[in-house]
């Protein structure tokens, strides 16, 4: 069986792509990656590692630590992420440019060195923020420039690209994520308990909403304000 590698932020999107890549590819097959990139909550990592514990399959963090260096980022600086209201036509400014690109190409890069040809990404151009690396053209493309530029036959994954949050949240559900579900990380602004307003946290519990079904990190937090 071919071996696979998941790109963990340690969100929601993430998590299902975790545990659609250990249905295709069976547990001992896959392993995960997070980048610590200079996001601001390191949160993020924390649950990447929790899941993949969860998941049973081996994690590693790459630190790339030059997109704080970039500035002008809200996940990166210490500037406010833009509420749901505050975003107009443009993008928010929770866009980091030429991240998940980024990201890629070291997971490809990575794959490369333990003879691993498959790659997985939670993106979705649905649904979504209107991220241009989300998009499946972008993401076909790369797939192209990373076949040539390395000289190897690798593919990129992306089981959620045309899913909306409901649509989501059924498939982890029905793969078994929800466990895992319940120590990712959506949160803008890094609370935890999520703080509720920012766009990630209603786009969540949109999703969550749709599909009927409690967020068990939501239930997780409930647990305990209720001891
Ligand atoms: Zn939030």
């Amino acid at each position: 069986m071919s071996k696979a590698l998941v790109v963990l932020s340690g969100g929601q999107d993430s998590t299902t792509c975790l545990y659609w890549a250990i249905k295709q590819f069976g547990r001992e097959n896959v392993s995960s990656l997070s980048f610590d990139y200079g996001q601001r909550h390191k949160i993020e990592l924390e649950a990447a590692k929790k899941i993949s514990e969860i998941a049973a399959v081996a994690h590693e963090i790459l630190p790339i630590d030059t997109f704080s260096a970039l500035g002008g980022n809200a996940l990166t600086d210490d500037i406010d992420v833009q509420d749901d209201d505050d975003v107009d036509s443009v993008l928010p400014n929770t866009f980091v440019p030429g991240r998940n690109l980024i990201f890629l190409t070291f997971a490809a890069a990575y794959a490369y060195q333990r003879s691993i040809k498959h790659l997985i990404t939670g993106v979705a151009q649905t649904d979504y923020s209107g991220y241009p690396d989300c998009r499946e053209n972008t993401l076909s493309s790369l797939e192209q420039t990373l076949r040539l530029g390395m000289e190897y036959d690798v593919t990129i994954h992306t089981p959620l690209m045309n899913l909306n949050k409901s649509d989501t949240v059924a498939l982890s559900e029905k793969l078994g994520a929800m466990d895992a579900m319940a120590y990712t990380h959506t949160c803008y602004n890094g609370e935890q308990p999520p703080c509720g307003h920012c766009q990630a946290c209603l786009l969540r519990a949109k999703g969550f909403a749709e599909a009927g079904r409690v967020d068990p990190l939501i239930e997780r937090f409930q647990f305990f304000t209720q001891k």
